[in-house]
């Protein structure tokens, strides 16, 4: 049985991807093909504000042209964000709801003596389902 065409998806190549980044310099919101970048701006701390704020960038991230802004050469340095692991967990078949519970789990056990990184964790986890939520993500 022959079913190999069936897993070339170039479609799956070339599709751009709206990508929420977080690193020491930049907190917001990136396009997975090119710089187009969304910033958070630093005193949104109200959720209502912060869900406002994401459709924005949601329909920001339409309109824009990846040919207009240079393209992306590696990946968005995405070191102070726990966002990816959460988004692999939900690519893996789980619910957004049961994937952040199972990495905030994960995370407890590897960050038990660092409350800072929970901390953050959890607001990251928040943040995710906040996103899912509201039909961004
Ligand atoms: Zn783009």
């Amino acid at each position: 049985m022959d079913s190999s065409s069936d897993h070339r998806s170039l479609q799956a190549k070339t599709a751009r991807e709206l990508l929420w980044t977080s690193n020491h310099s930049f907190h917001g919101w990136t396009c997975s093909q090119c710089e187009w970048n969304y910033p958070l701006p630093t005193l949104l701390n109200d959720p209502e504000a912060k869900t406002a704020y994401d459709r924005l960038a949601a329909a920001k991230f339409r309109d824009h042209k990846c040919a207009d802004h240079h393209s992306r050469l590696a990946p968005a340095d995405d070191a102070d964000s726990f966002t990816p692991r959460i988004r692999k967990l939900v690519s893996q078949g789980f619910k957004p709801k049961d994937a952040v519970e199972l990495f905030l789990q994960e995370v407890a056990l590897e960050y038990r003596n660092n409350p800072k990184v929970l901390a953050q964790a959890k607001a990251d986890g928040e943040d995710f389902l906040r996103r899912v939520r509201a039909g961004l993500i």
